[in-house]
């Protein structure tokens, strides 16, 4: 995706190329479907995989981003498996947020067996803070979403919501495939993603689990570190 890059409402940022999509590919679709701008960016290139290559995974990525109907997709070609949460790759998450202006953003739980996901976490959660602070230069550049919003990808602990993402679930489903190097095409067997042997079961249980638990067919999760404000639990809870 080359056109000019615009500002968004929601910015999703995962580790590697293929998170967004397994944690909140549903979330994003229904988003973008209702209107709002989407932007996802990867951290990192996805080159320490055991299968493909920067090159395969980036083609993979941006068909993935049309699938979810995301405006930009983009990468900070920081090191897989080497992640480190150091004040220059927090600066560079800064400038994205305070560039784009997102409303919302997007990022991994902080607990998970990946190393890279937790770093992740951490880096958002950093820049997210600085991209805020008046003094940080350039001084006139201060902006700070609304909300991190947590996914989940291998561990699930607690969370705050669940997202009705029935509607939008075929697309999830079909952005993950277009990950073919890591979900498997045409006779190769998918690999160990998350940690299991059956990655698409486990995504689509879990999502199933998600969505049961609020009375639909599937749903994604999310935990946030602060309450979330309720209107009126009428319209939720109410006859
Ligand atoms: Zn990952």
């Amino acid at each position: 995706m080359t056109k000019k890059l615009e500002n968004v409402d929601i910015i999703a940022f995962g580790a590697h190329p293929d998170d967004v999509e397994i944690g909140a590919g549903g979330f994003l679709a229904k988003e973008a479907a209702l209107g709002y701008k989407v932007g996802i960016v990867d951290l990192t290139r996805g080159e320490m995989g055991s299968r493909g290559n920067p090159e395969i995974r980036a083609d993979e990525a941006d068909r993935a981003a049309k699938i979810l109907g995301a405006v930009w997709r983009q990468n900070l070609a920081m090191p897989d498996g080497s992640l480190t949460v150091d004040e220059e790759s927090i600066m560079k998450v800064v400038r994205v947020i305070r560039k784009y202006k997102p409303s919302i953003i997007i990022t991994p739980y902080w607990d998970d067996r990946h190393p890279d996901h937790v770093r992740t976490s951490q880096l958002i959660t950093e820049a997210h803070f600085k991209a805020g602070l008046k003094k940080l230069e350039p001084i006139d550049g201060a902006y700070r979403p609304n909300i991190i919003l947590h996914y989940f990808l291998n561990k699930m602990e607690n969370y705050s919501f669940i997202v009705d993402v029935s509607k939008n679930y075929p697309q999830k489903m079909e952005a993950i495939s277009a990950h073919e190097s890591q979900f498997g095409a045409a006779g190769l067997k998918p690999l160990a993603v998350l940690g299991v042997k059956a990655p698409l079961q486990f995504i689509e249980s879990r999502d199933k689990f998600q969505g049961a638990q609020i009375g639909v067919a599937y749903g994604e999760a999310f935990w946030v570190r602060t309450p979330v404000p309720i209107d009126d639990p009428m319209k939720i809870w109410g006859a």
